[in-house]
């Protein structure tokens, strides 16, 4: 059986590309799922010219249309994200991906209810991640999903593939459980 194309937040598969240079792997989406999918992963910062390690980003401003800036030396990334994003999702069209499994509360990757800063540092509201806003408008046909435990969040393209199709919605559910 030819495997599901999944794009995936590169240091889920625990890639080492944060900003720290550490990752966030996640065991259930390279050892549970892993077997029956085949990952593209995507790193936005690192791959729009960011580098390891970095300073880290938040969103700044209009929660309607965030910035994305640097958290202490406030240095506007927008411009620069949005234009690879727009020429990395067009290549990702052509990758045949049924979904994607987002890092949640990136400033970049996350899918959805990231935080947004206001002009004086308080929480001004949530917005996705830049990366994943864009990602999702384009991919419009498809459904957001589920969270997957708390670090994650799974947006499924194509509406036939759901991992109970695998035999894995007891597992699927008890990592939704956390
Ligand atoms: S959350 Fe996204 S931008 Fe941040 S390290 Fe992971 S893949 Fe890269």
């Amino acid at each position: 059986m030819d495997k599901i194309r999944i794009g995936v937040s590169k240091c889920l598969l625990g890639e080492p590309v944060r900003y720290d240079g550490q990752h966030k792997h996640n065991h259930f989406i390279t050892d549970t799922l892993g077997p029956y999918l085949e990952y593209v992963g995507v790193c936005p910062e690192v791959e729009c010219g960011m580098g390891v390690p970095r300073e880290t980003l938040r969103l700044v401003g209009d929660p309607a249309a965030p910035r994305l800036m640097t958290t202490r030396t406030g240095i506007d990334h927008t411009e620069r994200m949005q234009t690879w994003a727009s020429r990395r999702i067009k290549e990702l069209d052509r990758e045949n991906l049924h979904g994607y499994i987002f890092k949640s509360a990136s400033p970049s990757s996350g899918m959805e209810r990231v935080k947004v800063y206001g002009p004086k540092g308080g929480i001004a509201g949530r917005a996705p991640g830049m990366f994943g806003k864009l990602f999702m408008e384009h991919f419009e046909a498809g459904k957001p999903a589920v969270a997957i435990r708390t670090t994650t969040h799974a947006f499924w393209r194509d509406k036939t593939f759901s991992p109970t199709y695998f035999g894995l919605s007891v597992r699927f559910a008890d990592a939704l459980r956390g």
